[in-house]
């Protein structure tokens, strides 16, 4: 089949074999954590300090892991597709931009990146946060946060993606549990106009009828279907 506007959705089942920790699979960290303490808009009220230990060694982490061979062919598949591609990410990691993807949207925020509270501002952060980090752009202590998109927080840029689902004829689910709405019903959208839709995934999602799917480490099966939609 030949395609010209490809929408690719990642999870964290694309950067799992780059040694960060999923967040929902059993052993995930929200079996370590409680989300309610660490990624709502309260718990953040509630004690900061908690938010930025939960955070920090993971920002940490993050900047230590490197891409893996699936990020780096989701990158080629980007510069050698002859069409359209968008690459929508759930994962708060840096691990697709660092492989060379350029057209992505971090509909969950992202974990390089902190936002201040009270003026809004977002800024570029490597270092750790703390209760007493000052905002740069209005001088305010204490309302530092990770800029990501914690539960009862809107995702970002949903116009853009689902005009974008609007216009694909293929539809790429790479590492993602189906289970998180929004992100869960974009192959709703994408098979309302006529796109063809795969998975790429460990196993089955809990949306795998909707999808032609193909299972194994995103490290094997990834790079192995880029290769192919370029050879047509
Ligand atoms: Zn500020």
């Amino acid at each position: 089949m030949r395609f010209n506007n490809i929408v690719i959705l990642t999870g964290a089942g694309l950067s799992a074999e780059s040694g960060l920790g999923t967040f929902r699979d059993k052993g995930g960290v929200w079996s370590e954590f409680n989300l309610e303490e660490v990624a709502t808009p309260e718990g953040f009220a509630r004690n900061p300090a908690k938010v930025h230990e939960f955070y920090n060694p993971r920002r940490r982490r993050q900047a230590e892991a490197g891409p893996n061979s699936a990020h780096r062919a989701l990158a080629r598949l980007e510069r050698d597709f002859p069409g359209q591609v968008l690459t929508v990410t759930q994962n708060i990691d840096a691990l697709q931009e660092a492989a060379g993807t350029r057209n992505l949207i971090h509909m969950h925020g992202e974990l390089a990146r902190v936002r201040c509270g009270s003026c809004g501002v977002s800024l570029p952060w490597e270092g750790d946060l703390s209760v007493g980090t000052l905002c740069a752009g209005c001088g305010m202590p204490g309302l530092m946060r990770p800029d990501v998109v914690w539960f009862g927080e809107m995702p970002r840029q949903m116009d853009r993606i689902y005009e974008a689902l609007g216009t694909c004829d293929l539809f790429l689910s790479i590492g993602t549990s189906g289970t998180v709405y929004p992100a869960a019903g974009f192959v709703f959208e994408a098979k309302n106009t006529g796109a063809h839709a795969v998975e790429l995934n460990l196993e089955p999602s809990e949306g795998a009828d909707l999808f032609d799917e193909r299972h194994g480490p995103a490290t094997a099966v990834v790079p192995m279907y880029v290769e192919r939609l370029l050879a047509g």
